[in-house]
């Protein structure tokens, strides 16, 4: 089994990305437009995040968006682009 390497940490903005839990491909996300951008939970901003696909995730502190880095890109998602 190939090893997935990400290149880390990156912005939280819209974009191809990798996010934890959410799946094994690197989709494009956009902003959460149901929940809004994001908000604070128990002091930590919490922002939420809808691939074009239709994926949901949410992204907080200790859980970020990473670089694509080698994962696959979603099929959906860049056929949407
Ligand atoms: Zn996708």
């Amino acid at each position: 089994m190939q090893t997935m390497i990400s290149g880390g940490p990156i912005a939280n903005s819209e974009g191809w990305a990798k996010i934890p839990f959410a799946g094994r491909l690197a989709h494009y996300w956009l902003p959460d437009e149901i929940e809004g951008y994001s908000a604070i939970h128990k002091g930590e901003r919490v922002s939420f995040w809808k691939s074009r696909c239709g994926v949901e995730a949410t992204t907080y502190k200790g859980v970020s968006m990473l670089e694509r880095g080698n994962w696959p890109m979603c099929k959906r998602c860049g056929r949407l682009s």
